[in-house]
């Protein structure tokens, strides 16, 4: 894939497709980190940016961001792009879902004024080795289950903030652990980008959705409904009155274990300032999960205290 000299310079007739496609519809779709850059200096000319990233494969999660930002910022760019930086070696990178097409009309149809599509061998030439890392923060939950994951994606993040220039950035509650820590590169790096966190959009039984939901079975969704089912079960337990951290922790276990196949690879309740866990549970603190179901691994999370349900799937 990062072949010798491929992409590393836009080639003359990529610039022009560029050209054409801005002309020819109301948005935009760029592929060269240069064409993109000056599609956004046009924006910034002219008022606020806010930036969706994404990997693609989108659902009403993603398009709820959309909503957001364009209720926020006088312009919308969405960037699709799978980072292979953010994947490990036996990860599914060359099996993520890849619908361009309908990702593109999807965007459209939400009102985006920019997709960019940009490519990997463009973004990590042979010669890119700079990495954004973050030690402890970094390493711990997704970070432990998928080492360098968060090294991939700060890196990609900080490229993307500066491509695009945002006012704003948008990203999902879901991504609980990413929130957290791209909100302190913003701060550590003094990012002038405010990061704005969207509501886990679920279907109306519960599940969070994820473009990885597209590798499951009717019977491994089923199975799925276990991580909300924790989440509720502590949520109720929390508004109880019960405040021991092993107790509620292990209320998440049981319920886990009562759907799932195989085991999770965390249930634990922490604090979201640097995910640290304490014996008493706080109203804030985050009850996270992550489970293999079927072919996909999945994540929820629930800030304790916070409403949670009855779901609606209507956008
Ligand atoms: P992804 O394409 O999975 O990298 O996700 C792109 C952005 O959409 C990230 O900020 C995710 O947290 C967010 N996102 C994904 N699924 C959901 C969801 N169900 N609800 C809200 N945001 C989501």
């Amino acid at each position: 894939m990062h072949g010798k000299h491929a992409g590393a310079t836009t080639s003359r007739t990529e610039r022009q497709r560029d050209k054409l496609t801005s002309l020819s519809f109301a948005m935009d779709t760029l592929r060269s980190i240069e064409a993109s850059r000056a599609a956004c200096a046009e924006f910034t000319a002219r008022g606020t940016i806010g930036l969706v990233p994404t990997m693609g494969a989108l659902h009403d999660g993603h398009l709820s961001l959309v909503r957001t930002a364009k209720s926020q910022n006088d312009f919308v760019v969405a960037t699709v792009f799978v980072n292979p930086l953010q994947f490990g070696q036996h990860e599914d990178l060359e099996s993520y879902p890849r619908t361009e097409s309908e990702d593109t009309q999807r965007l459209k149809e939400g009102g985006v004024d920019l997709v960019l599509f940009l490519k990997a061998d463009e973004m990590y030439t042979p010669a890119n080795v700079t990495r954004i890392t973050q030690g402890d923060l970094g390493t711990a939950l997704e970070g432990a289950a998928r080492p360098g994951h968060f090294d991939g994606v700060l890196t990609v993040v900080c490229k993307l903030f500066h491509i695009t220039t945002p006012t704003r950035a948008y990203f999902g509650q879901k991504d609980f652990q990413q929130t957290v820590v791209i909100r302190r590169m913003v701060s550590d790096l003094d990012m002038p980008i405010e990061i704005v966190v969207c509501p886990t959009y679920r279907d109306a039984d519960g599940l969070a959705l994820s473009s990885r939901n597209a590798y499951l079975s009717p019977a491994e969704r089923a199975e799925a409904l276990a991580l909300i089912a924790s989440l509720r079960a502590v949520q109720q337990q929390f508004a109880d009155g019960e405040r021991s951290s092993a107790t509620l922790e292990s209320t998440m276990r049981e319920v886990l274990g009562q759907k799932l196949t195989k085991s999770p690879d965390y249930a634990a309740i922490i604090r979201p300032s640097d995910f640290s866990r304490s014996l008493a549970v706080e109203a804030g603190d985050v009850a996270v999960v992550a489970a293999p179901v079927g072919p996909a691994r999945l994540l929820d999370n629930h800030v304790l205290g916070d409403k949670l349900g009855p779901f609606s799937n209507t956008p």
